[in-house]
């Protein structure tokens, strides 16, 4: 199943709620991209959704996962990954 429902916005990004941050700089605006790197064959489900974070400040690329999955415990699939987007000028705050 595919991951890409993080849309290519100016945004903040929170995994399990704690706000992602570059590892360069520190800032918090990202904009992300979605890498589909297809394993065997097409069309058999063999995607590995591979995520990127371009850091608006600094430029920098951060590689993150999504740790999104099935809680047993609590019988239902759990999204770990939010966005929240930014306006343009907000990004200097
Ligand atoms: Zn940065």
């Amino acid at each position: 199943m595919s991951i890409s429902y993080l849309r290519p916005i100016k945004c903040r990004i929170t995994v399990f709620d704690k706000l992602m941050i570059c590892r360069f700089c520190s800032n918090d605006v990202f904009i992300p991209y979605e890498m589909l790197i297809n394993v065997e064959q097409p069309g058999v489900g063999c995607l590995y959704g591979h995520d990127l974070a371009v850091c608006q400040h600094c430029g920098e690329v951060n590689h993150f996962s999504d740790p999104s999955g099935f809680d047993n415990d609590k019988d239902i699939f759990v999204w770990a990954l939010k966005q929240y987007a930014v306006d343009e000028d907000e990004t200097d705050e």
